[in-house]
């Protein structure tokens, strides 16, 4: 079962903390491979495994930096630490992010401009990494998820009432609902 069903906004996991990853092998390794089997079928550039339903700090990501190199990984138990954010009003065409699990949508939001982030890999090494730009951005959207948070909660209350809207429309906000990428189409 590679491709698993991503949870839609209202799942309970997607709204709590998740806890540290303790036990490491194959059952990890395996929830890995079906995270990136998800977000390529998705397509995502990220996901975060309270997304497939699992409580665990662990997401995936596949972005290129920003000096265009393709980025592709796993980050267990990340710490993030946050460089300035600028204060003012969000960017329509440059600050939107949508989310698989508020499929179909996208509002913008200031983030960090850059991010340092610390973790371990499948086999617990360390792992360090400097972003800046949209990059750094994707750290931010998959740590959230780990901390229970989506980018729809920190939207500014204009686009927060929006979302209410939507969520109201299509009947999300509730648990058990979930999409199957590949079957579902959910973008259209
Ligand atoms: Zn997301």
């Amino acid at each position: 079962m590679p491709i698993r069903p991503i949870c839609i906004v209202g799942e309970p996991v997607l709204h709590t903390p998740a806890q540290p990853v303790t036990e490491f092998g194959e059952a990890l390794n395996q929830l890995v491979e079906d995270m990136f089997d998800t977000m390529d079928k998705a397509p995502g550039v990220g996901l975060a495994a309270p997304q497939i339903g699992e409580n665990l700090r662990v997401f995936v990501y596949d972005y290129p930096d920003d000096e265009g190199n393709e980025r592709r990984g796993v980050i267990v138990n990340p710490h993030l630490v946050l460089g300035p954010i600028r204060s003012g009003t969000p960017d329509w065409d440059t600050e939107s992010e949508g989310c698989l699990s508020v499929p179909g949508e996208r509002f913008p939001l200031i983030r960090a401009e850059s991010v340092r982030i610390t973790g371990v890999d499948l086999n617990q090494n360390p792992i360090e990494i400097e972003a800046t730009g949209w990059f750094a951005r994707i750290f931010q959207h998959e740590f959230d998820h780990l901390e229970g948070t989506l980018y729809i909660d920190r939207l500014v209350d204009e686009y927060k009432d929006e979302v209410a809207e939507i969520i109201r429309e299509w009947g999300w906000g509730k648990p058990n609902l979930s999409w199957l990428p590949g079957k579902d189409n959910l973008e259209g």
